[in-house]
């Protein structure tokens, strides 16, 4: 058996199996090998029914059936009752004065069953016990694949992550069968043996084996550790690739002098921070450098990142091509994630730049712009695409802002020589490339984020850019007061935002879901729904204001609708879901209530109520819980004592599992890789590896030809990446 073949060459797989399979990214031997467990459990602890005695502490694992309610033979108490089968024997269970408890079980149901064993020889029964429900049942040890080699710890199980079609179990036993065909004898490892020795890790022959059916915890741990650190190796080597790539190409080099830039700046009707000034000179030396700048610029909402972006495109916009001697500019384009965003930043590029004879294009899915317009020099126009289009081909139009719509082929420039990326997460080194389609040259990339990212995050997911935090805010801001909001405190809250309203502020109101869910889910999750609780607050709350609603099922029309509405004061309180776009500008709204705060996480908590510290007036957050639990009250209690996103982050990532990390599902990393970003070590480790190997192979042909196995690899992370 070799790694490549398809598993349905080997296996028995009908058509319900592979489709389930294919669900999971799995058709070939090797792929199944990677499907590594999500984690184990212990099988030492696990009893059989049939050897149950009297008064002991019973964990049994079986199915259910024969449930019923009963009333009690003498008192007339109602009793619910049934059987777990585990396949040894079965037993009864009883619940005392809880009849309900039968109806919430159904016969055939896996369960794990824990409580203490009562009754009579013969007639012996679990009281009361607790029960959980399962997937499937756990591999018992006398499971005939399940060798029991008698020794104490030769009892850990591998759960994996299933789909509808493959259980856990099917995946044990297959990965076993590999192992007995002998798959293992034709692996290479793809990663130098030299690397893994560095830092103890196990080769990847004992590694498979370790983590697929591990003899001890300790081993499972060891393996887990070498396929995290393969991952985070495999992307930090892209990183090093693509950096090697970027240096390599020609880029536009040019030189800004510093009054020119301070002409710029000293117009603005603020002073710009210090993290500001900083931001602007990095940019700049990496402008007049030989290699195309890729930077990462970090900070919260707020802390004046657009104006970081419009200097430095003045800069390059009233900077020449080398190739002309008296006339042309270069070009700057700027890309935003969604037609809001995008025309906000026109209109800020508008303030930024109306003084001077620099012509701003915007181009979005719904239409294009330009400032300014011939008729009103102090106004921007409707164009056509084609002539917008025109004009940014012959570079008559040095900086254009757009939407994805910008990396359209038809879009040509002259003089490409700056992107600008909002909030593009992870791929932004890509669409400067589509940008660039066409061009010789590669434009230096700034990439703005006002995700917080932890430290290791942002190493793995950004290796190939160089980082700028903005991690102060302008001054006179007033740092926003954020109040937690249990079950029987609404009404202050109330109270509070209506005296705000009365005063002229406005209000947004964050809920987890767009309609009302089916009334199970409803009752279960006790999720707040846009539209109902849009009608609940204009019916029973403020019934003297007006209430809109902005979800993301609305057409961009209908979104810019009501956005311009709420913006004009038309509406008082602006009901939303989370994806209400991240940097949408109302300095007027100064309240945030976030309904059903404790299901998401504190950088994403951080970053909704960034939205109301754009004005002048004390900014409130409300994050409202239903839960009593004092866990999530205290992990909530951060987000009033933290003193930036990133904090939060870190907190996140350590506390909350990584899974639910705020940008974390855009990184494309694995729940594994996920975890390996929790180390920062590994992290470090990974990506000087990484950049030591590409250093000492930096041809991309040659190091195929070195590394054909870990190229194999980098074309499939390639391709899982490009599906997103
Ligand atoms: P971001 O894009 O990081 O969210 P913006 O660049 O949109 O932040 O800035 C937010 C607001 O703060 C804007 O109204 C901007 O004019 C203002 N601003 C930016 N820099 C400063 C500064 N140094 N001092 C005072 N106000 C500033
Ligand atoms: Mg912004």
């Amino acid at each position: 058996m070799q790694r490549t073949d398809a598993l349905a060459s080997h296996f028995r797989l009908d058509l319900g199996h592979q489709k389930a399979l294919k669900r999971l990214g799995i058709t070939t031997v090797e792929e199944l090998l990677y499907h590594l467990p999500a984690r184990y459990e212990d099988t030492g602890d696990i009893q059989s029914v049939a050897g149950l005695e009297k008064g002991s502490d019973a964990v049994v694992y079986g199915q259910l059936s024969d449930l019923k309610t009963r009333k009690a033979w003498k008192s007339r108490k109602p009793i619910a009752e049934g059987y777990v089968e585990d396949g040894s024997a079965k037993i009864k269970i009883m619940w005392f004065n809880q009849p309900y408890l039968a109806k919430m079980y159904q016969d055939g149901l896996y369960v794990k069953v824990a409580g203490k064993v009562t009754g009579s020889e013969g007639k012996l029964y679990i009281a009361n016990p607790e029960v959980e429900r399962l997937d499937s049942l756990p591999i018992d040890r006398s499971d005939s694949i399940f060798k029991d080699t008698g020794e104490a710890d030769d009892t850990l199980y591998p759960v994996y992550r299933e789909t509808a079609g493959v259980t856990s179990k099917w995946f044990y036993h297959t990965v076993l069968k590999c192992f007995e065909k002998g798959v293992l004898e034709h692996l290479v490892d793809p990663i130098p043996k030299d690397v893994l020795d560095r830092y103890n890790l196990p080769e990847l022959k004992t590694a498979l084996v370790w983590i697929h059916s591990p003899k001890k915890a300790t081993d499972a741990e060891a393996a887990r550790k070498r396929f995290a650190f393969e991952e985070v190796f495999y992307i930090q080597i892209q990183n090093a690739q693509n950096k090697a790539a970027v240096n390599a190409a020609t880029t536009y080099s040019f030189k800004t002098a510093p009054d020119h830039i301070a002409a710029f700046t000293s117009r603005f009707p603020f002073t710009l921070t210090n993290s500001q000034d900083t931001a602007i000179t990095e940019i700049l030396a990496n402008f007049s450098g030989n290699h195309a700048m890729s930077r990462l610029l970090e900070g919260d909402v707020g802390s004046g990142k657009t104006a970081v972006a419009a200097t430095t495109a003045y800069a390059v916009a009233t900077s020449r091509p080398d190739t002309e001697k008296d006339w042309g500019n270069l070009q700057v384009a700027y890309m935003a994630p969604t037609e809001i965003l995008a025309k906000q930043h026109f209109e800020s590029f508008i303030e930024y730049f109306h003084h001077l004879p620099i012509q701003i294009g915007l181009i979005t899915g719904s239409g294009c712009m330009k400032f300014p317009s011939k008729v009103d020099p102090k106004r921007p126009t409707k164009i056509s695409r084609a002539q917008l289009l025109k004009w940014v081909k012959n570079g008559e139009i040095p900086i254009i802002i757009g939407t994805h719509a910008l990396i359209y082929k038809s879009v040509e420039f002259k003089h490409l020589a700056y992107v600008i990326i909002d909030e593009q997460h992870r791929f932004g080194t890509n669409q400067r490339k589509q940008l660039a389609k066409k061009d010789a040259r590669m434009p230096h990339l700034l990439s703005m984020t006002a995700t917080p990212i932890p430290r290791t995050l942002a190493l793995t997911i950004y290796g190939d850019l160089d980082i700028t935090l903005l991690d102060e805010m302008p001054a006179g801001r007033k740092p926003i007061i954020t109040k937690i909001i249990g079950p029987g405190q609404q009404n202050d809250m109330y109270e509070h935002v209506r005296s705000e309203l009365a005063a002229g502020r406005q209000t947004y109101v964050i809920c987890p879901r767009i309609d009302e869910p089916d009334e199970s889910k409803a009752t279960a999750l006790r999720l707040k729904s846009v539209k109902a609780e849009a009608a609940r607050l204009q019916k029973d709350v403020f019934q003297e204001y007006e209430v809109g609603i902005l979800h993301g099922k609305m057409t961009p029309a209908e979104k810019d609708k009501t956005m311009k509405d709420f913006s004009d004061h038309k509406i008082d309180i602006l009901v939303a879901t989370s994806v209400v776009e991240v940097g949408v500008n109302v300095p007027n709204a100064t309240n945030i209530i976030i309904e059903g705060a404790e299901r998401f996480g504190l950088s994403q908590l951080h970053q909704l109520r960034g939205r109301v510290i754009r004005g002048t007036h004390q900014p409130y957050c409300f994050a409202v819980t239903e839960s009593k639990s004092d866990k999530t009250r205290d992990r909530l209690k951060a987000l009033a004592t933290a003193k930036n996103g990133f904090e939060l982050a870190e907190h996140d990532l350590q506390f909350r599992g990584s899974g639910e990390l705020y940008g974390a599902k855009q990184s494309g990393l694995s729940d594994l890789g996920m975890e390996a970003i929790k180390n920062l070590k590994l992290v470090e480790a990974a990506r000087s590896e990484a950049q030591g190997l590409v250093r000492r192979c930096p041809d991309p042909a040659d190091f195929s030809r070195t590394y054909p196995l870990l190229t194999h690899k980098l074309t499939l992370l390639g391709e899982s990446l490009h599906m997103e």
